[in-house]
């Protein structure tokens, strides 16, 4: 038994571990973090091969912009001091083999053009579309995260309705449609097949879609210089400033509880270490089901765990190509003429990731592309640990590659490395459930969660509580990063405390 006499004790160096403990200190809390992996960041990632840095995250970052929503909480973490950031002028390219190319341009004006270039007899629909994101560059999405909804009087959700009211009309009428329904309303057979392909996933809320179109208008979606690694690096040494204490290669195994209250936590290697409070910033599946050995359900995180799904699982190829391929443009899905068998699924199109809006991913003239994919983690998880994942691995990236050939001609020669992550991979390192890279699969069904919130305590468990992407359904990293600050705010109401926050 370690004798740490620690005030809270938090699983997991992932943003939303990191923000907490930045806040807890900030508030005079002693604070340590347990991570079983030996780098901060959890999904929040990168890693480096051969001279190539390839991201495993951050694609927008809300909160990029000074003065916009989320920013001040990254000033608070001393996340964006110094830092560049990219801000696209365009989402996405969804291009048919030598045909149309729809340009998911960020500015509502110039889509509109665009759409209406594209297909002038969608018209009406497009106008309606663009008057939608025009809308949302006015939400602001940290209204739906500024205190603890447990804190929350009726005060406050009349407080909120009123600020949301301007919005409740867009919300209902793009919160409730998939891309992929949108798109069955276009006449024109090409956008018929291109939108769905505009966002990142084809059951994505419309409204997902157009609040992140809006925040780039904005310039507050933009990417992190130095990638996301770097970026959760920077909230890791503001964390260590304030004096909190990480354990890398540190894996919770349990938690300690005495009458239903926590009071530490057990490591894999036996080691206890105790504390006033536990906070798990980790996997909610394996918090409650296994950290907590199930002792603390009721129907209603049953119901949850039981009738929801995790995001669709990931296949991530990254390339280090010994080209300059500058003069491309940043993201493409490229629609197949003839579809091809991965992983066990047939696909239609592939998208590809250029990094070579930040040139320090990659040496001088060299370059980094990403090949993404929706896959079944089903498939991945039946041979893992045998030989024939690995084969598989080299298999399905040769098929990529051999595709990519199409599209940017004599690049295989260029080839001079090659990564792949599985959804195995992604739940390795993190411990996330099927490898999820945001929590719950966010679709218009489940949209309501996003706002009402998922409880941070457990029924008659005292002195616990869970921040992250698993009670922040939608997740993304400054969500967690907001969940990890309300759970503090949160606990000094509780011990009679102000909240106080400070900018290094
Ligand atoms: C490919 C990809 C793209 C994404 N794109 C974006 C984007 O563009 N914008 C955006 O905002 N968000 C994006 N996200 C989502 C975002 O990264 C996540 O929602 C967020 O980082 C989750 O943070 P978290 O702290 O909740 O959890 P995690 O990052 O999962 O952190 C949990 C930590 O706990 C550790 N842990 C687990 N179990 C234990 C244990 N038993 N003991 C000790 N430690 C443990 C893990 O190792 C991990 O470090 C993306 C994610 C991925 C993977």
């Amino acid at each position: 038994m370690k004798n740490s006499s620690t005030d809270i004790i938090i699983i997991g160096a992932g943003i939303s571990g990191l923000a907490a403990g930045c806040y807890a200190q900030m508030n005079g809390y002693r604070t340590q973090i347990f991570e079983m992996h030996n780098l901060p960041g959890g999904l929040c990632t990168a890693w480096n091969r051969k001279g190539y840095i390839f991201d495993g995250c951050i694609h927008y970052l809300f909160g990029s912009g000074k003065g916009q929503p989320f920013y001040e909480m990254w000033e608070e973490l001393g996340a964006v001091q110094g830092r560049q950031f990219v801000h696209h002028d365009e989402l996405i390219r969804v291009s048919e083999p030598e045909g149309k190319t729809l340009i998911v341009y960020s500015d509502p004006k110039r889509l509109e053009e665009h759409l209406k270039e594209l297909s002038p007899a969608d018209s009406g629909l497009i106008t309606s579309f663009c008057k939608g994101i025009r809308a949302f560059t006015r939400f602001d999405m940290s209204l739906l995260q500024q205190k603890p909804k447990a804190l929350m009087g009726i005060g406050d959700w009349w407080w909120l309705s009123g600020r949301l009211l301007p919005f409740l009309a867009p919300m209902a009428k793009w919160g409730r449609i998939s891309a992929e329904d949108f798109a069955k309303r276009f006449r024109d057979p090409f956008l018929r097949r291109a939108i769905p392909q505009m966002f990142a996933w084809k059951d994505i809320p419309v409204m997902v879609g157009m609040s992140l179109l809006a925040y780039m208008h904005n310039q507050n979606a933009g990417f992190p210089v130095g990638a996301s690694l770097e970026f959760a690096r920077s909230i890791e040494k503001r964390y260590l400033e304030l004096g909190g204490k990480v354990y890398y290669n540190s894996q919770v195994e349990r938690v300690l509880i005495k009458n239903h209250t926590a009071i530490g936590v057990r490591l894999y290697n036996n080691e206890e270490y105790r504390s006033d409070r536990v906070i798990s910033a980790c996997d909610g599946r394996g918090t409650i089901f296994s950290l907590l050995g199930g002792e603390y359900v009721d129907e209603e995180m049953k119901m949850l765990y039981d009738g929801y799904f995790p995001i669709h699982s990931q296949l991530q190829v990254s390339l280090g190509v010994n080209r300059d391929l500058s003069g491309e443009p940043h993201w493409v899905t490229y629609l197949l003429d003839q579809p091809v068998i991965i992983a066990g699924e047939e696909r239609r199109e592939i998208s590809v990731k250029n990094y070579c809006f930040d040139s320090s991913l990659a040496p001088a003239g060299k370059s980094v592309l990403i090949v993404m994919l929706n896959t079944s983690y089903d498939y991945w998880q039946r041979i893992y640990g045998r030989k024939i994942y690995n084969t598989e691995q080299i298999q399905e990236s040769g098929i990529l590659i051999d595709l990519l050939e199409k599209f940017y001609p004599g690049i295989k020669a260029d080839i001079e490395y090659t990564d792949v992550a599985t959804p195995m991979s992604y739940e390795r390192y993190t411990g996330n459930w099927q490898g999820s890279s945001c929590g719950w699969l966010l679709t218009k069904d489940t949209m309501w969660m996003m706002i009402s919130g998922i409880p941070k305590t457990l029924p008659k468990l005292d002195n616990f509580y869970m921040i992250g992407q698993w009670v922040e359904p939608g997740g993304s990293v400054p969500v967690v990063a907001m969940s990890g600050r309300n759970i503090i705010q949160q606990i000094c109401h509780e011990d009679d405390r102000n909240f106080v926050v400070t900018i290094p």
